[in-house]
């Protein structure tokens, strides 16, 4: 692979080009279903990598770095090559979806590794997967919270037991997340979890990172700068482009998460903010009926970080308020 062009189908396939094209997944009643790609192979041979966004395609941060970076890099100034596809699930994209395909039901990070003859989101799977993400050696692949999610940032690898390959993912996962670095262990609570498509790349010896920036359906200028951070980090770690990462401040390993929530339903007042240190008993929240009486003050059971707030205001019984990252220093 090293030395070629990248060129995905009729997409790409020479030195110190841009190209970008459609690869064509599928058919609704009336128009074609398929994916943006943009290939951009530098003027000299060297690393590749894959950047993807949209998987859930109401996580607006990333799709909007992997556009910038799919119009900006130059190819004169690039050594190796990068694929980009911004938006990974236009159906969701179209119809403004969270979680779920509008046309099969599927949450896509929950297909992997799908199939040829399966339904829109495995077929995307599964192109994606073999015909994508398996054209490079690295991959990043960009969410954030969905609709209904505020997030704190992270990174998340998913640990094969390769050492060379673990010691790359967990190096860029490092230089990638602000704060948090996830490393998944087999049966650990940890994400990227078995059906997601960075799961499934590194088994098949991509180098491949779970990047979270994002929340809520927003487009907030700082998340997009977060993942443009970690992939511009990336580019510059692997030699792609010149100069040196820039990293600030530590960051904490997480090594197990939980989920608070409430016994009580109706009106939910949040007392704590995402990325917020929590101490035990610490109160989280507290629920009133829809009379306005104080019905429950909801804590949290042990330390932790709050690394995802639901936004839901009005709450049932045993709706997930706050899930929380257990964390030491790395
Ligand atoms: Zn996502």
């Amino acid at each position: 692979m090293v030395g070629n062009a990248v060129k995905i189908r009729d997409i790409g396939g020479q030195r110190g080009t841009r190209a970008q094209g459609w690869l064509k997944i599928g058919e609704t009643p009336i128009d074609p279903i398929q994916i943006p790609v943009v290939i951009i192979n530098g003027s000299r041979p060297g690393p590749t990598l894959c950047l993807t966004a949209g998987v859930h395609a109401a996580e607006y941060p990333g799709i909007d770095a992997v556009m910038r970076v799919a119009q900006t890099l130059d190819p004169a100034e690039l050594t190796g090559s990068v694929v980009a596809v911004p938006v990974v699930n236009p159906p969701m994209f179209q119809r403004r979806s969270g979680f779920l395909s509008p046309i099969d039901g599927l949450n896509l990070n929950r297909t992997a590794p799908g199939r040829p003859d399966g339904t829109i989101s495995e077929i995307l799977a599964h192109v994606v997967l073999t015909e994508v993400i398996s054209a490079c050696e690295y991959h990043i692949d960009c969410h954030g919270g969905d609709l209904g999610e505020i997030l704190w940032p992270y990174a998340g690898f998913s640990l094969t037991g390769d050492s060379d390959i673990d010691r790359r993912g967990e190096a860029i996962a490092r230089l990638y997340s602000p704060n948090i670095v996830a490393l998944y262990r087999e049966g650990s609570p940890l994400p990227p979890t078995a059906g997601a498509l960075t799961h499934q790349a590194t088994r098949r010896g991509v180098v491949s990172l779970l990047a979270e920036a994002g929340s809520n359906g927003a487009l907030d200028p700082a998340d997009v700068e977060i993942h443009l951070t970690g992939i511009y980090n990336t580019l510059r770690h692997l030699g792609m482009l010149s100069g040196e990462p820039t990293v600030q401040g530590d960051r904490l390993r997480a090594v197990d998460q939980f989920v608070v929530s409430g016994c009580r339903g109706g009106l939910l007042r949040l007392k704590i903010q995402i990325g917020a240190p929590l101490a035990a008993g610490q109160e989280v929240a507290e629920i009133c009926n829809v009379f306005g009486e104080v019905v429950e003050h909801v804590r949290a059971p042990r330390d932790g970080i709050a690394r995802l707030i639901w936004n839901a205001k009005a709450v049932n019984t045993g709706d997930p308020i706050v899930k929380c990252w257990i964390t030491e220093p790395t």
